[in-house]
């Protein structure tokens, strides 16, 4: 038996509860159906069905969100020893069943095992790290005035929504929930409608962990119901979103009413910039990575090539061949690097684009082309002679998708580099240490790697400007958003108060 069909074999295993049960909405830890009835879920790699999902509503979305209120009292006052212990135990459970969480993850969104297999690790990993924090996450500061001692502490906001999106969706999910329950908030969780297998997992998790009934809620359904509902709901009090950017206006126009305070993790359309003086082989390894692995369905991943005019004819003939070796196939081989589209509307808006770039008069020196009929496939693409006015230069493809853009000087580089809407990442390769530190002071991007692929580190800030996001989260910034700052003044002696009405 090879990996692969030990892999499908396993797969069959873990589907089976799907299959029988469909898949629930978790409120106040019971199993709860969707008050739209059910939504088919289906898998990008043959299109078959997996199982029903719950359709959650507004309905659904008040009964999740009195049931986080409910909880939240008890959950915020529990000894943080005790918090932090429950969300260790959710790591645990993460581990111990990262095989199946990995599994279902591929044949749900069509990413490659290769890639997915650490994702749950990355999952366990988010709630590692937040459960060392627990303890000093109400500390706050001592700030002495002659009058007063003055002190800030902070406490947990209260119920928050968590809007995530289809590309690695346990991950992702882990990385707002992980914090929002270390700092003391419950939680109503609307996983994307095209991904929902791996969030029944973790709640399933977390409750098998110990997590208080009602302190986790999963309500499956769409963004325009589902979605809508949480960000308007009176007693959820913040919204972590992750998703497109236009999505992102939505969610704060929806919590306008309830003075929503929101965290948004927009789209991008990242750049790397290779200097003819970096190491090349490496710049190559990197661009390649950042855009072809996890199907280009990455919101960090480099989709503008901005190469110095100097190398650009040898670089992306070497690109080339490297991008045409790339081996797209079932994502549960473990060899393959690139697996099929999460969805057919997916499918064809990345498709879309092989025509667009033709038509605005790029080349599509590779790929650009579909792979066969039984699922979501297409070809590792990428688009030379391309300006950066074209709209594969401006829109983010979402898809394993490359954009090359010739530059001259290191001006014209940042120009273009930064003439998007976007502002995410970006990518320097040059071993100029002057113009490194230079370039990356004025370009225009929540997080800048130099030399680097994107390598994630947990206690940095993580998050986007313009309009890749507003807010960031990551060590002591994930509890800015979901805990509020309290300051206290306590007077130290007799100060002199300002008497009124003593005149007459
Ligand atoms: P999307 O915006 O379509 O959907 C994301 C989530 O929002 C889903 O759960 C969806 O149901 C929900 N939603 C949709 N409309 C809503 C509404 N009106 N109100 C409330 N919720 C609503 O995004 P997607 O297509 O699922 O994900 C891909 C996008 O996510 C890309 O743009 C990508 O760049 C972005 N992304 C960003 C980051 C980041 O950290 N910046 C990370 C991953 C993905």
């Amino acid at each position: 038996m090879t990996a692969f069909d030990d892999n499908l074999a396993k797969l069959d295993i873990y589907l089976a509860p799907f299959r029988s049960a469909g898949i629930q909405n978790r409120i106040a830890g019971k199993d709860a159906p969707g008050a739209g009835g059910v939504f088919q879920t289906r898998s990008p790699v043959d299109k078959s069905v997996i199982c029903n999902v719950a359709h959650g509503t507004a309905e659904n979305i008040d009964a999740a969100a009195r049931a986080a209120h409910a909880a939240f009292a008890a959950w915020r006052d529990m000894p943080a020893t005790a918090r932090r212990a429950i969300l260790i135990r959710i790591a645990e459970g993460i581990e111990a069943r990262a095989e199946e969480i990995a599994l279902c993850e591929c044949w749900d969104t069509g990413q490659a095992y290769k890639f997915m297999s650490k994702a749950a690790l990355r999952g366990a990993e988010n709630f590692r790290y937040f459960a060392d924090q627990v303890v000093q996450a109400r500390d706050g500061q001592h700030l002495k005035s002659p009058t007063l001692m003055n002190i800030t502490t902070r406490v947990p906001i209260g119920p928050v929504g968590v809007i995530t999106p289809w590309n690695t969706p346990f991950m992702l999910s882990t990385w707002k929930i992980a914090p929002a329950l270390a700092a003391g908030c419950s939680v109503v969780h609307k996983p994307a409608e095209a991904s929902p297998l791996t969030a029944r997992l973790l709640v399933e998790i977390a409750e098998e962990a110990g997590l208080p009934p009602g302190v986790l809620n999963t309500v499956n359904g769409f963004g325009e119901d589902a979605g809508k509902a949480l960000c308007a709901h009176p007693l959820i009090k913040a919204i972590a979103f992750v998703g497109e950017s236009r999505t992102g206006s939505l969610i704060t126009k929806q919590g306008a009413d309830t003075l929503k305070r929101n965290h948004l993790e927009l789209g991008g359309k990242n750049p790397v910039i290779v200097f003819e003086d970096a190491d090349l082989d490496r710049a190559l390894d990197a661009v390649i990575f950042m855009i072809y692995s996890i199907n280009g369905e990455r919101c960090t991943s480099s989709s503008r090539l901005l190469v110095q005019d100097t190398i650009r004819e040898d670089f992306e003939a070497r690109l080339i061949e490297r991008v045409n070796a790339i081996k797209v196939g079932h994502p549960l081989d473990p060899a393959t690097e690139i697996g099929p589209l999460i969805s057919e509307e997916h499918f064809d808006k990345v498709t879309r684009y092989f025509e667009t770039a033709r038509a605005e008069g790029a080349t599509i020196a590779a790929g650009g082309e579909t792979v066969g009929e039984t699922g979501y496939f297409v070809r590792p693409t990428l688009f030379t002679d391309a300006n950066n006015r074209m709209r594969i230069a401006r829109e983010e493809i979402f898809g394993p998708v490359l954009t090359s853009i010739p530059f001259g000087t290191e001006e014209e580089a940042l120009q273009i580099a930064n003439d998007t809407p976007y502002g995410l990442t970006g990518y320097v390769w040059t071993n100029d240490l002057t113009r490194a530190l230079r370039f990356t002071d004025r370009l225009e991007a929540g997080m800048i790697w130099v030399n680097s692929e994107n390598v994630r580190h947990l206690p940095t800030p993580f998050g986007g400007v313009k309009a890749s996001g507003i807010g960031r989260d990551g060590g002591d910034w994930s509890f800015d958003f979901y805990m509020e700052l309290k300051h206290i003044g306590f007077a130290t002696g007799q100060h002199k108060i300002t008497k009124l009405g003593t005149l007459s």
